[in-house]
C-alpha cells in the first residue's frame, strides 16, 4: 500500500519500561509517515532500543547493533545502553547516532538525517491509542520515569536520573485511549510505582470532571472506572502500600477495583544485607505488612524478587532468607544471582561470594520456592477463577488468572478453549482441574447467564 514510504526496521530491547519507550518512538514514526518493516533487508535504517542493566543485557544489545550493521548498514542506537556512548562507539564505530532512554526528539532527529520523511495522511492514520508492541488486550502504562532511591546493586538512578512523575490526568487519558482501543488488562509500571507523585507533591489534575491527586492510591481509584484489570508493578515496600491494599477487596461494576495483586521486589530478608543493600531493613515490619494485606484481601497474590550471593551474604544470612521464604509462603517469586553491573556501589563491597557458591544458593532457593509454589496452585484445584485469554494454541487456550502478569508469571490453559470459541481478550469463568509448579489446567465453568 505504502511501498514507496521510507521504512524503518526496529529491534526493542529490555524490560517493559523500555517496549513503552519502543510504542512511543514507533508511533511518531507512524505518525510521520514510515513504515515499519519487519526484515533488515526491507528496511532503510534500523533502530535498536538496547538494554544496559546487567552485563548480560549490555552483551545482548551490543550483538543485536552488531547483526543490525552487518545485515542492513545503517543503525540508529538508543535506549540504556545509549548512556554509554564510548563502549558502544567500541564495538561499533559506524552507528549512526547513539542516544538514551526516553530520548525520542533524538531518536527521530537521526532518523530524519538518515531517511527524510515522506508524510502522507490519508495513508498513515494511526490510532489514536498510538502503536503497541504487547497483545491487543493488554498494555503497559508507565507512570514514572527515574527513582529516588539508590539500592547500591542498581544503575538505574545513574541511567535514568531522580523520580520525574507524568500528571496524573495525562496517565489516567492514556489509559482512556488504551481501553477504547481494546485493552483489557492494565499494568502500571515505573522504577517504583509506590512513589508516584512524590516529586511534584501530589499535584491535583482533573479526568471526567473529578480531581485526582498524582498519587498511587488516587490513580488506581481513576484506572478502577475504566471497568477493566489494573496490575501494579515495582511497587517498592513502603508502608503507604498498605493504603492501595483495601481497593483490592473492593468491586466496581463487579470488577476488582485493583487486582489483588502486589510485584513488590523484596530482594533479601537479612536485615544487615538489606542494609548494604540501601533498601529498607525492618524485615519483621515486612512479615506484619504481609500479614496484614493477607487479612484485608485473603486472595491478595504477592510476587517478589531477591538476589542470592550479594557480596558478603554469609551462609547464615542465606538461611535467614530460606526461612523467611518458607514462613512466608509467597506466591511468586522470581530470583537472581548477584551479578556486579558496572558502576554499581555495590561492587566495591568487600567478600564477593564465589560464582559457584551463588549458583549453588540460587538453585537452592529456587528448588524450596518451586515446592511453595506447587503446594499453592494445587490449593487452587476445584476453584472457579476469572480469566482473561491471552492466545489459542491447538484446542487449549492460554489464559491468566488474577493471580498471573503477563511474561513473568504462569498461565491457565484451558483445555476446551477452542470449542468454547474463546478468542483473546475474552474474560471467562474456568474451574481449575490441576496444577504443577508453574501453571494452572482448566476447564470452562458452566457460564452464569
Ligand atoms: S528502587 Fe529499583 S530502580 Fe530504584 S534504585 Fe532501587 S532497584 Fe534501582
Amino acid at each position: 500500500m505504502s511501498s514507496s514510504q521510507p521504512k524503518v526496521g526496529f529491534v526493542s530491547l529490555g524490560c517493559p519500561k523500555a517496549l513503552v519507550d519502543s510504542e512511543r518512538i514507533l508511533t511518531q514514526l507512524k505518525v510521520e509517515g514510515y513504515d515499519i518493516v519487519p526484515t533488515y533487508d526491507d528496511a532503510d535504517v534500523v533502530v535498536v532500543n538496547t538494554c544496559g542493566f546487567i552485563d548480560s543485557a549490555v552483551a545482548e544489545s551490543l550483538d543485536a547493533i552488531g547483526e543490525a550493521l552487518a545485515e542492513n548498514g545503517k543503525v540508529i542506537v538508543t535506549g540504556c545502553l545509549g548512556k554509554k556512548p564510548e563502549q558502544i562507539r567500541a564495538a561499533h564505530p559506524d552507528v549512526l547516532s547513539i542516544s538514551g532512554p526516553q530520548d525520542y526528539q533524538s531518536v527521530m532527529s537521526a532518523v530524519h538525517q538518515a531517511l527524510p520523511p515522506k508524510h502522507d495522511p490519508f495513508l498513515d492514520l494511526v490510532p489514536d491509542y498510538g502503536l503497541k508492541l504487547t497483545p491487543k488486550h493488554y498494555a503497559y502504562l508507565k507512570i514514572s520515569e527515574g527513582c529516588n532511591h539508590r539500592c547500591s546493586f542498581c544503575i538505574i538512578p545513574s541511567m535514568r536520573g531522580d523520580l520525574v512523575s507524568r500528571p496524573v490526568d495525562q496517565v489516567l487519558r492514556e489509559a482512556e485511549r488504551l481501553v477504547r482501543g481494546g485493552v483489557r488488562e492494565l499494568l502500571v509500571i515505573s522504577q517504583d510505582t509506590s512513589a508516584y507523585g512524590v516529586d511534584v507533591r501530589y499535584a491535583p489534575g482533573t479526568w471526567q470532571d473529578r480531581s485526582y491527586a498524582t498519587r498511587m492510591k488516587d490513580l488506581c481509584e481513576g484506572l478502577s472506572e475504566l471497568g477493566v484489570w489494573t496490575r501494579l508493578h515495582y511497587v517498592y515496600p513502603y508502608p503507604h502500600v498498605d493504603d492501595i491494599v483495601p481497593l483490592m477487596a473492593e468491586t466496581h461494576d463487579g470488577m476488582p477495583k485493583l487486582l489483588p495483586y502486589l510485584d513488590i521486589p523484596f530482594q533479601h530478608a537479612s536485615p544487615r544485607i538489606l542494609k548494604l543493600m540501601k533498601r529498607p531493613g525492618a524485615i519483621d515490619k515486612v512479615r506484619e505488612r504481609i500479614a496484614r494485606w493477607r487479612g484485608i484481601c485473603p486472595e491478595i497474590t504477592i510476587r517478589s524478587t531477591f538476589i542470592v550471593g550479594f557480596p558478603g551474604e554469609t551462609d547464615a544470612e542465606f538461611e535467614e532468607l530460606l526461612d523467611f521464604i518458607e514462613e512466608v509462603q509467597l506466591d511468586r517469586v522470581g530470583a537472581f544471582a548477584y551479578s556486579p553491573v558496572e558502576g554499581a556501589a555495590a561492587n566495591a563491597l568487600p567478600d564477593p561470594v564465589p560464582e559457584a557458591l551463588k549458583q549453588e544458593r540460587l538453585a537452592r532457593f529456587m528448588a524450596l520456592q518451586a515446592d511453595i509454589s506447587a503446594d499453592k496452585l494445587a490449593a487452587k484445584v476445584g476453584s472457579v477463577q476469572r480469566v482473561l485469554v491471552d492466545a489459542l494454541d491447538g484446542d487449549l487456550a492460554i489464559a491468566r488468572s488474577m493471580a498471573d502478569a503477563p511474561e513473568i508469571d504462569g498461565t491457565v490453559q484451558i483445555q476446551d478453549g477452542f470449542d468454547a470459541g474463546l478468542k483473546p481478550g475474552d474474560f471467562v469463568d474456568v474451574t481449575i482441574m490441576g496444577s504443577d509448579e508453574h501453571d494452572l489446567f482448566a476447564l470452562v465453568a458452566p457460564q452464569d447467564d
